[in-house]
This record gives C-alpha cells, structure tokens and sequence, in this order.
C-alpha cells in the first residue's frame, strides 16, 4: 500500500496494529507518530523497532505533522493517537477536548495540505451513549451520536470532524467505531489490567457498584485485522462498526481473572461508580461482515484467560507502569455527579 503514518503507535491498540502490518505487509513502509504521553511506551514497539521509523510529536502540531507528513511521502494515516481513559477525562477533560478533537482536526488539515490517499480514523462505540442493560436494539452506523462523558464527546467531536473534513474538502477517510478491546500491553490502568495486575499483587479487586454493567469485548487482534479490511476494501466515505456481540459484565470479568489465577472470589471489593459510568454499548457490525467479509476470530474466555496469563508471565513490563497512573478508581464520591477526588 506505500507508506502508513500510524499515530498513536506507542500505545496498546497502535502498536499491536503496528506490529501486525509489519508482519503482513512487508514490502510497506511505516512511520510511528507518538508525542509518548504516559499512557505511551516505546517498549511495546521492541519487537520492530527495526522496521519502522519512529517520530516522536503531537498531532496537535500542525506544521510538524506536515512535515513529517511529506518528509516520508506518506500515502496513508491511520489515526490512534488520542487520550483514552475515561475516568482521567473526569479529571483532566480539557487535555482530551486539546488532543481528541483539535488534534484530530490538526492532523486532518495537514492530510489534507499534502493530499494524503486515504485517513482512516479509530474511533469507539462510546459516541453513541449507553444502552439500557435489557435493550433488544444495538447501535448502528446511522445512530445518533449522544456521548455522556468528556471522553465520549472528544471521540464524537473528532468524528464529526473527520465526516466535515471528507464532505467539505473531498479528503478521503474512512471511520471505525469499536467495541472494548483486550489483550496484552494494555495499560494497566484500564479494567482487565487493572483487575489482572492487583490479583497479582494480592490487592482487591474494585468493582464499580454497577458490577452489573457490562462491555462488548474483541480481542485487540481481532480490531487490527478489521481496521486492515477497511483499508484494503473499504469504501471512502464510510463508517464501519467493530463488533463481537460478546459481551461480560465487570464482576463477570473479574470472576474469570480471579479464576484463572486460582484466587477466591472474596477478593473482590466494591467501590463508588465513577460519575457517568455507562451501562452498556453494543454495535451491530453487519456493515463489516457483510460487505468487508471480516469476522472476530477470537472466543471471549479464551481471550481473556490468554491476556491474564500475559500478564502474570510479564511483570516487568507492567510494574514500572503502576506508579504513573493517574487515577484512582477507589476515590469517586458517591451522590451527586460530579469529578470530585480520583486524583491519585
Ligand atoms: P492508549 O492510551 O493505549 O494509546 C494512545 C496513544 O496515543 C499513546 O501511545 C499516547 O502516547 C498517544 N498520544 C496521546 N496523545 C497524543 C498526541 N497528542 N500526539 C501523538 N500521540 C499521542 O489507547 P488505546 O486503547 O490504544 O486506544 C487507541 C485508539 O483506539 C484511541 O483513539 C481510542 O479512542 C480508540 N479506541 C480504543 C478502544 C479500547 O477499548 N481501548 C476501543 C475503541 C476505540
């Protein structure tokens, strides 16, 4: 295909998708954009260091983001660049609304200045809201877009922006929205991680008192393969959503770690919901499967169990990651919504 420009490409999902097109698409070219904020880490790209050229900037800056962008001759971005935990949204909301949505626009212009072939934009299926926990409906490509966090409206600020980008100036892009990706190298501050890493430690698990709301989970493979799909076969202009229809709920999640590491149930604690907790997102993935042909290839359990055993087999890759979290899920107030403490 040429040359890819993946930013975000230091954190979980970009570098396994980076390591993935090294793997299937050896004769391309890859340039790792990466302003390596904390949730970015250059190890997780050890693998293939070798074969990609790694640039460390923002998307928010424009005018290196040109550069770079016609310095390697790129034909196509793929943007993962984003800050992505939402409970630090609650206590940083204006770092996200900077990167998510005017960094996004930055980079847009800048593809747009160089004439870029294609952008395609990773986005999630959190635009939408949440759903009730016994809704029959699923979110579809046309759903309104009614986010409830400072996350979710940086994510859907984006994508309005990149929609504007292809109806107004003709840029080439393509979106996906995706279900909550797991797998190995994800920052432990999100849930199967952090769940995962205090078992290990012999902490307890803290649940959110909705133990009951739940995910629609995809192994981070599963979402680099559909991201592929679009590129090579999808058309311009479209959206495409990323689903499995598997879903758990957060003390089903903990129940498996605890499980696979031989733990007893009575680890588990629960903690105030983080204000704006959503209670459930599902995707109808139709678009995908039937147009692109792409399908999860990954069981839940089988998943997820994998994933904890990379966690206990890589302790030196997560514990220098603990001290440089900057939530604490255990700090919420209850009540009123409101940010309040969850500050480490
Ligand atoms: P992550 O936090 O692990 O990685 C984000 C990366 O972006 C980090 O390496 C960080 O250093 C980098 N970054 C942040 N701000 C930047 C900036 N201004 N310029 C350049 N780089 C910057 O997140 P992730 O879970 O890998 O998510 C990647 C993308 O996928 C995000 O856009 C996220 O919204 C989206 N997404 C994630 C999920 C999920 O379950 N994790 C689901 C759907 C969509």
């Amino acid at each position: 295909m040429g040359t890819l420009m993946i930013t975000g490409g230091a954190g979980f999902i970009g570098s396994h998708f980076v390591r993935h097109w090294c793997d299937t698409h050896p004769g391309d070219r890859v340039v790792v954009v990466d302003s390596l904020t904390y949730a970015g880490n250059l190890r997780n790209l050890d693998d293939v260091r070798d074969r990609i050229v790694f640039e460390r900037a923002s998307i928010t800056d424009g005018t290196v983001m040109e550069s770079v962008l016609r310095s390697h001759g790129v034909d196509i971005v793929v943007n993962f660049a984003a800050e992505s935990h939402n409970s630090y949204a609650l206590l940083e909301p204006g770092q996200f609304f900077l990167t998510n949505v005017l960094g996004t626009q930055t980079l847009l212009e800048a593809a747009r200045r160089v004439g870029v072939g294609r952008f395609h934009h990773v986005s999630t299926c959190e635009v939408y809201g949440d759903l009730d926990l016994d809704a029959t409906e699923l979110f579809t490509e046309s759903s309104p877009y009614r986010p409830r966090t400072p996350y979710n409206a940086s994510k859907a600020g984006a994508d309005h922006a990149v929609r504007a980008y292809h109806e107004t100036f003709g840029l080439p892009v393509t979106i996906s929205n995706c279900a909550n990706n797991y797998g190995s190298h994800q920052f432990p501050e999100k849930v199967i991680p952090a769940f995962t890493t205090s078992a290990l430690y012999g902490k307890p698990l803290q649940l959110y008192a909705r133990t009951e709301n739940r995910r629609e989970w995809i192994h981070v493979l599963d979402h680099c393969r559909a991201i592929e799909a679009v590129l090579e076969r999808g058309q311009v202009g479209r959206t495409y959503h990323v689903g499995t229809g598997q879903e758990a709920s957060i003390e089903q999640i903990a129940d498996l770690v605890l499980d696979e590491l031989g733990l007893p149930a009575s680890m588990k604690t629960v903690v105030p919901d983080r204000p704006g907790h959503d209670r459930r997102y599902v995707l109808d993935w139709t678009t995908l499967r039937e147009e692109l042909g792409w399908r999860p290839r990954t069981d839940l359990s089988e998943g997820l169990r994998e994933t904890v055993r990379w966690y206990a087999g890589n302790r030196a890759w997560w514990e220098p990651l603990i001290d440089r979290m900057p939530v604490d899920e255990g700090r919420w107030p209850t009540g009123t919504p409101g940010a309040g403490p969850g500050a480490r």
